[in-house]
C-alpha cells in the first residue's frame, strides 16, 4: 500500500508534469534565470508561488524561521541564508530581493515568549529579531507591528552585504519588504518614504527600500 507522499509524487509526474513538460525542459536546456530572490518564513501557510503567481524557474527561494537575514560577517561559518544571498546576487544576478514575513508568525511570538531550552540553535537564531521587539506585552497588535519591524530590519541587514549594496546603488537591484496577512489574503508592502506598510490594493508599487535610514511613521528610528 503506497503511502500518501508516494502517491503525490506519482501524481505530480503523471498529471502536472506532462502539462508543463516543455517549460521544465527549457529550464534545463537554458538553465535557470530567476529575477527574484524570495527570502520567506518557513511557515507552511506562506506559499510564495501562489502569492506571486510565479511559475517554475521564476523564484530563487531561501526560507528560514522568521525570514531573517543574518548580519554580514566574515566568520566563514555555515551560513545557509548568507550563501543563498551571495549566490542569488553574484551568480544569478537577481533584480529583486523580497523579504516576506507574515501575520501570526511563530518565530516572532517565540522571540517574545522564549524557545524550549533544548532548542539551542533556535534561541540563537531568534536573536536576529531582537531589535524589532517592542517593550510591551505581545498583544495581537504588538505582534503584528513587530512582524513588520522585523521585515524592515532584515532589509537593513541586506544593505550591509557589499554585493547587495553595490547592486542597489548601481540601480540593478531593488529591495522589497512584504508582510503577508494570511487571514485577508493581502500582502502589505513596505514604503520607505512613508515609513509604513501599505496594502497592495492601495500601493502604487511592490515595495521600496529601505535606502535612507528608516524612520517609522511615529518618528521612532528602528535602526541607527
Ligand atoms: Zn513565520
Amino acid at each position: 500500500m503506497p503511502d500518501e507522499l508516494l502517491l503525490r509524487l506519482r501524481n505530480f509526474q503523471e498529471d502536472y508534469f506532462p502539462r508543463h513538460q516543455q517549460r521544465f525542459q527549457d529550464l534545463v536546456a537554458q538553465g535557470q534565470h530567476p529575477k527574484t530572490l524570495f527570502i520567506g518564513c518557513s511557515d507552511s501557510r506562506l506559499v510564495p508561488y501562489l502569492l506571486t503567481g510565479a511559475a517554475p524557474g521564476d523564484l530563487f527561494i531561501v526560507r528560514n524561521v522568521g525570514a531573517f537575514v543574518p548580519p554580514y560577517d566574515q566568520s566563514h561559518g555555515l551560513h545557509g541564508t548568507m550563501a543563498a544571498i551571495e549566490f542569488a546576487v553574484l551568480s544569478l544576478k537577481v533584480e529583486q530581493i523580497i523579504v516576506c514575513g507574515h501575520s501570526h508568525c511563530g518565530a516572532i511570538r517565540t522571540a517574545y515568549e522564549g524557545a524550549p531550552d533544548e532548542a539551542v540553535a533556535l534561541k540563537a537564531w531568534l536573536r536576529l529579531a531582537d531589535e524589532a521587539l517592542l517593550p510591551v506585552q505581545p498583544t495581537r497588535e504588538a505582534l503584528h507591528r513587530t512582524e513588520q519591524r522585523a521585515v524592515v530590519l532584515q532589509l537593513e541587514r541586506l544593505m550591509d552585504y557589499p554585493m547587495v549594496r553595490r547592486a542597489v546603488e548601481a540601480g540593478h537591484l531593488t529591495l522589497h519588504g512584504w508582510h503577508y496577512v494570511i487571514e485577508n489574503g493581502e500582502v502589505h508592502v513596505f514604503d520607505a518614504e512613508r515609513g509604513a506598510f501599505v496594502p497592495a490594493s492601495e500601493s502604487t508599487h511592490s515595495g521600496t527600500g529601505p535606502y535612507p535610514p528608516y524612520i517609522e511613521n511615529d518618528g521612532q528610528i528602528l535602526v541607527d
